[in-house]
């Protein structure tokens, strides 16, 4: 195991961040990458990592990590000094409000000029002659802040791997996947065997997110170079969303550590030894059907349904209270699907998200993330 640290900060400041990798096995062969907590306080993905690294350290001692696998175990140290009252606080970037998970480059209008006459039928052929221009791409990036320095830097170790695996959580929610509409079969295996209760995909959510920087580059391409010049969907990225933020222990960290690693084994990336995929999980739903329930006005928030359950269109999914009058808003699904998310605060204001369900039929389009 190597260990990088990689500077974020530029000099003549007073304070410095700092972002540290851990790389295991040797470049060359397949790779994978998985990062926690972009989000920083989204605390169940850095213990995941932590569960992570000790297997992965294990696995390199014994030779059985056949490619390369990047572990960023905590992937904002910027958003890790943010408090606000006591409160930490990893979403956004307190100096400009902007989600640290959104507004990374898409290379594909670059891509199109750049790879114009250099490719041909060999499929291979062209996943590496893409990897080294996406590479190129990446590193002429020039960052004008610490925060997109830590982007850029993110991205780098990720651009060219097979795997990425982006580890965040919901305020509360059950464990569940965003990826590319191609991806779905590649990352059935790392739903069943994380117990997802939901798989959602589209081909851009809008907001360029971290996943998307790696992935939806390759399904634009192959459509616009046509079958003449095969492009696979060469990166399996996703956004796992490990429960809520609550969701701490050292039981969960382990299953769901032990679930990744099975999947890297899977993908032939480590040798796991005999991996039994659940052969039950869900469907995936188009992100396209998913139901935001927002709150018509303010109130107290009593939910009548728990995270993970079945619901169906009708079905009262919380109750919004007047504090003063008692008067009673019930919030419903308006479609079948899955409940999964729910907010943590129990006193909400008109407009605020408290619910998400995964229905299986598209209906929105547009930005489909959260801010
Ligand atoms: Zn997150």
């Amino acid at each position: 195991m190597e260990t990088i640290k990689h500077p974020i900060s530029a000099p003549h400041g007073t304070a410095h961040y700092e972002l540290t990798s851990y790389h295991f096995g040797q470049p060359g062969g397949p790779k994978a990458y998985i990062q926690a907590a972009l989000h920083a306080d989204e605390v169940p993905a850095m213990l995941v990592a932590q569960a992570l690294r000790q297997r992965l350290a294990a696995l390199d001692a014994a030779g059985k990590v056949g490619g390369e696998v990047i572990l960023v175990p905590a992937a904002n140290p910027i958003g890790l000094a943010q408090v606000i009252n006591e409160r930490p606080f990893g979403r956004f970037d307190l100096s400009n409000g902007i989600n640290f998970n959104r507004g990374y480059p898409h290379y594909c209008e670059q891509l199109k000029v750049r790879l114009a006459g250099q490719l041909g039928s060999d499929a291979q052929a062209n996943v590496r002659t893409i990897r080294r221009h996406l590479r190129e791409l990446v590193a002429q990036w020039q960052p004008a802040s610490d925060a997109t320095t830590l982007k850029k830097t993110l991205l780098q170790m990720a651009i060219d791997a097979d795997v990425v695996l982006d580890l965040h959580c919901e305020n509360e929610g059950a464990l569940h996947l965003y990826v590319g509409t191609s991806l779905c079969d590649v990352a059935q295996p790392l739903a069943n065997l994380m117990g997802a209760c939901a798989v959602l995909y589209t081909t851009g959510a809008g907001g360029e997110p971290f996943d998307e920087a790696c992935s939806r580059l390759w399904w634009d391409l192959a459509a616009h170079f046509g079958p003449q010049f095969p492009i696979p969907s060469a990166c399996m990225a996703a956004t796992v969303e490990l429960r809520g933020e609550v969701s701490v222990s050292y039981e969960l960290a382990a299953r769901d550590a032990d679930a990744i690693i099975a999947y890297l084994g899977v993908r032939g990336m480590v040798d796991a030894g005999a991996v039994a995929v659940p052969a039950q999980g869900c469907a995936p739903t188009p992100l396209e059907g998913t139901q935001r329930v927002d709150a018509p006005h303010s109130g107290m928030l009593v939910y009548r349904r728990e995270v993970g359950d079945a619901v169906r269109a009708g079905d009262v999914v919380a109750d919004l209270i007047d504090p003063v009058t008692g008067e009673t808003t019930p919030l419903s699904a308006q479609v079948d699907g899955v409940l999964f998310t729910r907010l943590s605060h129990r006193y909400v204001i008109r407009g605020m998200n408290v619910a998400k369900i995964a229905g299986a039929t598209p209906f929105r389009s547009g930005s489909l993330l959260s801010l």
